[in-house]
């Protein structure tokens, strides 16, 4: 059991530089919460908090309802998996695995149950008399997770743990982790700069940016709902086209002008956009790629040349060149396309998001 709370936790390191400010986050037993965003965004700080290896300057932590901000991290039950594996090199994968429980002192016996049964769930029995400079990086990232794991813990933080491997690697140990978090039925966080990672594995994802978190919500909902532009630009591969638009009134209706055309807007983000005053104001319009169609030239919001199409099986994306911006098209009309040919597109209006230029705030999603 464990219940993890963050109340208006900050970080000022000794240069004065603040890398986590006044972040509130409640993370539930059992639950899965992956912080992502970019670098330096404070993700590693604010994890290292938590384990007690990084000093809170301000606000206050509780593990299950008590206030942890002065326990020492070997008392905290809390066990971390680094990027770098952090293995002992001169010890086998048996006395790695082993180790915390060691020094603990808990018998001969019992170590050994543990660690066979630890090694066998990770699929590390033929291993454990090798030592980690014998390894893969995929095995010893497993046998990271297996000291944390023998360990018994009340919670696991693991830091970037599969940036290290190839890409191949990466995807079947993130499986490997979502199967190991099924089992284990522990709470889980997990760091990450990488949002494929955090979409398929998290249940909830903590969105941060200049140590601030900037949305917390599950895949679903970050995807179709940003709060914000960088939300929207952060989420989904390839990212969310932005473009310039301007909110003007035509015979009784609002539509979004671009360079190239118009679009239509739904009922419901016209309203929206004429209760927030924006009739006649300039916006900000995001579109996914996969959310854009081919359509005639009359219809069209973007008029492109083509300047890159790239074939990937079912699908294709197209980089087409428009009158102010670049547009990025992920269309499953996977017909060949010839470098330079004119494109019209236009967005599905139900996907269409719309925020305000100066704030970067959401507007209507
Ligand atoms: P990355 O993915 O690159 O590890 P991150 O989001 O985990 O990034 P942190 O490691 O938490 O970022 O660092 C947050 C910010 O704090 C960064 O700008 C970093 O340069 C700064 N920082 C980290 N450690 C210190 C320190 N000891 N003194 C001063 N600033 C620090």
């Amino acid at each position: 059991m464990a219940e993890i709370i963050l109340k208006n936790i900050t970080k000022e390191y000794d240069n004065g530089f603040q890398a986590v400010k006044n972040i509130n986050l409640e993370i539930k037993d059992n639950e899965f919460v992956i912080l992502v965003g970019p670098s330096g965004c404070g993700k590693s700080t604010t994890l290292r908090m938590i384990a007690g290896l990084e000093d809170i300057s301000d606000g206050d932590l509780f593990l299950d309802g008590k206030r942890i901000n002065d326990v020492p991290p070997q008392e905290r039950d809390i066990a971390m998996v680094f990027q770098n594996y952090a293995l002992y090199p001169h010890m086998t994968v048996y006395q790695n695995i082993a180790y915390s429980l060691k020094i603990k002192k808990v018998p001969k016996d019992e170590i050994d149950r543990r660690v066979r049964e630890t090694a066998a769930s990770l699929g590390l029995t033929e291993l454990l008399d090798r030592k980690p400079g014998q390894l893969s990086g995929g095995q010893k990232q497993r046998v990271a997770m297996g000291r944390a794991i023998i360990r018994h813990p009340k919670a696991f933080l693991m830091d970037e743990p599969l940036s290290n491997l190839d890409a191949k690697l990466r995807g079947q140990m993130r499986v490997e982790i979502a199967d190991l978090y099924q089992r284990l039925n522990t709470t889980f966080i997990y760091v990450t700069h990488d949002q494929t990672e955090a979409m398929t594995l998290g249940t909830k994802i903590v969105v941060m940016k200049d140590g601030e978190i900037q949305q917390i919500d599950n895949p679903t909902n970050l995807f179709n709902y940003p709060v914000n532009k960088f939300v929207a630009g952060f989420i989904g591969t390839p990212t969310m086209n932005f473009f310039d638009a301007e909110c003007v009134e035509e015979g009784g209706k609002l539509y979004l002008k671009t360079l190239d055309g118009k679009m239509e807007l739904t009922p419901e983000k016209e309203q929206k956009l004429r209760e927030g005053g924006w009739a006649g104001r300039k916006v900000t319009a995001g579109i996914r790629p996969e959310h854009l169609e081919f359509c005639t030239e009359e219809q069209a919001a973007f008029k492109g040349e083509i300047s890159v199409f790239e074939l990937l099986g079912s699908n294709a994306i197209i980089y087409a060149q428009c009158a102010d911006s670049r547009i990025v098209m992920n269309t499953n009309d996977t017909d060949s396309r010839e470098h330079g040919e004119t494109v019209y597109m236009k967005p599905r209006e139900d996907k269409l998001h719309i925020f305000d230029p100066e704030t970067e705030r959401i507007i209507t999603n």
